[in-house]
């Protein structure tokens, strides 16, 4: 971690500072609620911080992310940020609006380096990990610009969390424990392509969070062809280190299914996934792909999307088919934050 990153900062951390600078420890708390809690972006706001303890603290820069671009979906209202990083880097978050409340995806890497085939976020690699403070102003700047409250938090944009871990415990610590902005961890979602060594390593953590897989395969040879990944830990390995999650933190396990024509979505296909996920208690989001012009992948037609879900229920598993949400400012996910960057090239 970035030692002067002050929102990256626990509270005990906070204390720790105050004690480094000569201040008294209760401090800590009050400027933790003013970063995490009243989500402000400078010292002259915490009122009630001494003028000289301010002073110093100005010399731990707090993280604010600006919005450099908004698409709004004249649809259904969901938005789409692009968020300028301090050294320049942009990354993409997406705020969705629905009747139970606003959910937010956040990116957890400056691109990504899994390599999925279908994917718009992996195409340049992998940049640098996002901090967890980066991480946590997603959800902090699209609260304060909308004025509306953020209930749910999916980690789901561009990146590979896991590959990110240090500082993702760090932000979900943050994100929801008390004194901040305060998110229930049943309203967060994590989603891993699969690496299974932290998957391990985060079931101890025992959090009451939604762990999602991609999935997007039924058996070795499909997967490989999508997610190079599948190379390194087989499925087997990917669904024995679930039935350890599940067993460990008692929270059921979802897996992300991307459908692509003719390539996994046939009766097979589904007949065979249910073979390998039978009995496990999970949930199977199906996902119709969105192509992306760098690839040929071909989106299910509707009617095999309905087929597949009808039988993975046949054996019993539950299965939802993701709503499409602001298929107006669509484009497949990472896919402003290229063309921002390919724009932005094109005129240097
Ligand atoms: N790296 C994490 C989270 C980011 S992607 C992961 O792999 O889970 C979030 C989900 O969107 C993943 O299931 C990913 O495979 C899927 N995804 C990425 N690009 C997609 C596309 N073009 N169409 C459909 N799903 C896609």
């Amino acid at each position: 971690m970035n030692t002067t990153d002050i929102k990256s900062m626990t509270i005990d951390e906070l204390k720790i500072l105050m004690a480094d600078l000569g201040d008294k420890p209760f401090r800590a708390k009050q400027i933790y609620s003013w970063l995490h809690e009243h989500l402000v972006t400078s010292y002259e706001e915490m009122t009630n911080l001494p003028k000289g303890l301010r002073e110093k603290l100005e010399a731990y820069p707090i993280t604010a992310l600006e919005a450099v671009d908004v698409q709004t979906s004249k649809i259904d209202g969901t938005q789409k940020y692009l968020f300028r990083l301090r050294d320049g880097n942009v990354i993409e978050s997406v705020l969705m609006r629905y009747k139970h409340g606003n959910s937010v995806c956040i990116s957890s890497q400056v691109g990504c380096r899994m390599g999925c085939r279908f994917c718009a976020s992996t195409i340049g690699g992998l940049t640098r990990n996002l901090l967890p403070s980066e991480m946590l102003d997603q959800i902090y700047r699209i609260q304060v610009l909308t004025r509306e409250r953020v209930s749910n938090v999916v980690v789901m944009g561009t990146g590979e969390p896991l590959d990110n871990y240090e500082n993702l415990l760090r932000f979900i610590h943050i994100l929801t424990e008390d004194g901040g902005i305060h998110i229930s961890q049943r309203n967060l979602t994590v989603s891993t392509c699969g690496l299974v060594p932290r998957i391990y390593e985060l079931a101890e953590e025992k959090f009451q969070m939604t762990l999602a897989i991609s999935l997007h395969a039924p058996n070795d040879a499909k997967r490989q062809e999508l997610m190079p990944i599948a190379r390194k830990y087989t499925m087997e390995e990917v669904l024995e280190a679930c039935r350890h999650y599940f067993a460990k933190t008692g929270r059921r396990i979802t897996f992300e299914y991307s459908l692509v024509a003719g390539v996994n979505d046939s009766d097979e296909d589904a007949k065979e996934l249910c073979g390998r996920i039978r009995g496990m208690n999970c949930h199977v989001n199906l996902i119709p792909v969105n192509p992306i012009k760098e690839r040929s992948f071909q989106r299910s037609t509707r009617q095999a999307v309905e087929n597949f879900k009808i039988k993975l229920e046949k054996c019993g598993i539950n299965g939802t088919i993701r709503r499409e949400m602001g298929s107006d400012i669509d484009g497949a996910c990472g896919q402003l934050r290229k063309s921002y960057i390919e724009k932005t090239e094109s005129e240097k």
